[in-house]
């Protein structure tokens, strides 16, 4: 271990080349859980439904879905995917954006989401250098850019990923990698509250529900990683990352999409895990 950090620490190109690649491959992998995640989610609520409702007829035996089985095949034609048609973004380029098989149009997104996946790794790299910070910094953003995209695509923040993020973060600062333990835990406390309140003020005023509970849960994460200090500057941020983003969106597609506001938070809470502290500086003016 001690090695490889001091290898690092003389050859820092070498660790830009060995995370940039190998979070090409996690990027890969992290379409694969966008895009199953809510299938497997679906999938179980349909079995618990099924239980609920109609405890005497076995569950219907279907495939299970899971993040490795069944092997990845083309939506189109489910043709299996090979290896070498599996390699982040060249197989991308090498098929021109079609299915081997049926010339189905691959969405774009994947390569880029590949390439997402790497540019924000290599940002981290760069701020953290060979340190113990790095690689959870690398976990964070992994399952931030997860957790933005399945919310986009289906308002869904799944409680395996944000409560494990939370955990994790609670577990780390427990030994004050990033901040102390007792400002870990009130980032979780206040995290989940204060967005609670929220909810709840929405719900009394307008009758509706405005957030869902993950969002609550992705909130308390972010302060268990950073302390309750940060808050404040997620939460603004993520209202001006959501107008951005909102006003594009807006151009691009010209319809009325249902609204999720986690990608916001998950995007504002890794700003602020990057730059929190010189924005902070900055913004009080010392
Ligand atoms: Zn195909």
């Amino acid at each position: 271990m001690h090695d490889f950090i001091s290898y690092f620490m003389i050859n820092p190109t070498a660790l830009y080349i060995a995370v940039g690649l190998f979070s090409l491959c996690i990027g890969s992998f992290l379409n694969v859980v966008i895009y199953r995640t809510p299938k497997m989610m679906e999938q179980e609520w349909r079995q618990d439904c099924q239980f609920l409702l109609h405890p005497e007829q076995a569950i219907i035996d279907e495939t299970k879905f899971t993040l490795s089985k069944p092997d990845s095949t083309c939506p189109n034609c489910h043709t299996p995917i090979r290896w070498y048609q599996n390699i982040p973004v060249i197989s991308w380029l090498a098929l021109r954006g079609k299915c081997g098989a049926c010339k189905n149009p691959i969405s774009i997104r994947y390569p880029l989401i590949e390439l997402l996946t790497a540019i924000c790794s290599l940002i981290i790299v760069a701020i953290f250098g060979p340190t113990l910070q790095m690689l959870f910094g690398l976990v964070l953003t992994w399952v931030l850019i997860a957790l933005t995209f399945i919310d986009f695509d289906t308002q869904l923040l799944p409680d395996r990923y944000t409560l494990t993020l939370a955990a994790l973060g609670l577990a780390i600062n427990s030994y004050g990698l990033y901040t102390t333990p007792t400002s870990a835990i009130w980032g979780y406390i206040i995290g989940f509250l204060c967005l609670w309140i929220v909810y709840y003020l929405f719900k009394i005023i307008t009758g509706k529900e405005g957030m869902g509970y993950g969002d609550f849960k992705l909130l308390a994460a972010l302060g268990a990683w950073m302390g309750p200090l940060m808050l404040p500057l997620i939460v603004l941020l993520s209202s001006l990352v959501g107008a951005i983003i909102g006003i594009i969106l807006l151009k691009i597609r010209k319809e009325n999409q249902p609204f999720a506001f986690g990608p916001y938070i998950a995007i504002a809470g890794w700003i602020a895990f990057i730059w929190g502290e010189q924005i902070m500086k900055i913004y009080l003016g010392h």
